[in-house]
């Protein structure tokens, strides 16, 4: 029994993603090409993460990275056997995790530090970690302009090594931010600071997917894409990386219902007909994880046409102004994805209701059968 409404993964576009990836990276700096972190967090960007991880791995991905221990543990029971580094913070995490499912954490506050350190001497075990410097997105990590005060305790501890150095921009994708710039000289220094105090870090990392398209400089020892692996590009920037889209959305038309001149559609009344329309009922709604917001906003492909999302985006279905096209029950709707010449991509259907290809793909509601291929 399977719903009409399904996301198709195409595992084959999500590895040859990943070997663009790498292809790239290698192509601009075939001296010291950097490894590549493939980034697979909140369930894979929705793409499911079991699946997406195992492929990843199959096809060569040494280390991939996920927001927190409860997903590592998801992951290992999948059976990836690949190094998972878990990037949240841990201060209120139950450790336990970390060394049931080998997992490497990142310390990203004194707080955590302490924590870690005193879980990694109960399991008697020297635990190897990366170290996130906050550089000005003012989130999670060490100060950077405080690491003489913070850093000595931290790397002192008995029963943590130090494995890696990161930042995170919080502005690689807005092209004229000077924030970007201030990030990258703040992560070099710190990295000298590290360095001065003792720390030997085998991997310095900073770019998630846009600053990987963006700027060789922040490429470091490893790169840690997640958008682009799902075949997006961040949003406004343009790749000369061949991507493919791994994740298709599609449902099929359930009912056809003829309404007048003057009638109405959908919760609110919102959608008045203003001549004889035709519309499609699908069965897919916010339930399913897409944006209320798509209702006067949004399209869907049938028919290889573009049908306009009308009314109101209902819990469990949506309405198609089909009004002059030969559409019946049965027929397929793509809701992300190509039929006939044309394609509705997460980025299009993100700009349609003021949000970002990432919440679109990570929405995709779990009452949604992924079927892999
Ligand atoms: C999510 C995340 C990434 C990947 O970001 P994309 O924009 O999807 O490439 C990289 N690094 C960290 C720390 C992240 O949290």
């Amino acid at each position: 029994m399977i719903r009409p409404t399904t996301a198709r993964i195409d595992l084959a576009a999500l590895t040859s993603n990943y070997r663009s990836i790498v292809e790239f990276v290698t192509r601009e700096r075939p001296d010291a090409p950097p490894g590549v972190i493939a980034v697979v967090k909140a369930n894979a960007y929705g793409h499911g993460a079991g699946q997406v991880a195992l492929a990843l791995e199959q096809t060569g991905a040494a280390l991939l990275a996920c927001a927190d221990i409860e997903e590592g543990a998801v992951l290992r029971a999948a059976g990836v056997r690949a190094e998972i580094l878990v990037f949240g913070a841990l201060s209120v995490s139950d450790l336990d995790g970390l060394f049931d499912c080998q997992l490497t954490p990142t310390i990203s506050t004194p707080g955590a530090a302490q924590a870690v350190q005193a879980a990694a001497a109960r399991y008697k075990r020297r635990l190897r970690y990366h170290l996130k410097i906050d550089t000005g997105m003012n989130r999670l990590g060490f100060r950077a302009d405080n690491l003489r005060r913070t850093l000595p305790g931290l790397l002192a501890s008995e029963n943590l090594q130090l494995d890696g150095v990161y930042t995170h921009f919080a502005t690689a994708d807005v092209p004229d931010s000077p924030l970007f710039e201030q990030q990258r000289v703040r992560f070099e220094r710190a990295l000298s600071d590290v360095a001065q105090l003792g720390g030997r870090p085998t991997y310095r990392h900073a770019s998630n997917s846009a600053a990987l398209l963006r700027d060789s400089r922040v490429w470091f020892d490893l790169v840690r894409p997640g958008l682009l692996l799902y075949g997006i590009v961040p949003p406004p920037l343009a790749s000369t990386v061949p991507l493919q889209p791994v994740m298709t959305l599609t449902s099929r038309v359930v009912a056809v219902k003829g309404v007048r001149t003057g009638e109405v559609t959908g919760y609110g009344g919102r959608f008045t007909a203003e001549r004889p329309t035709t519309l499609a009922i699908v069965p897919a709604g916010y339930a399913d994880g897409l944006d209320l917001r798509l209702a006067g906003r949004g399209v869907v492909l049938i028919r290889g046409r573009r049908a306009p999302i009308v009314g109101s985006v209902c819990m469990d279905m949506l309405m198609a102004d089909v009004t002059g096209m030969d559409v019946s029950p049965g027929d397929e709707v793509v809701i992300i994805g190509a039929q006939g010449g044309d394609r509705i991509d997460a980025r299009e259907m993100a700009a349609s209701v003021g949000t970002i290809p990432w919440e679109v793909v990570c929405r995709v509601g779990s009452r949604i059968e992924r079927v892999y291929r």
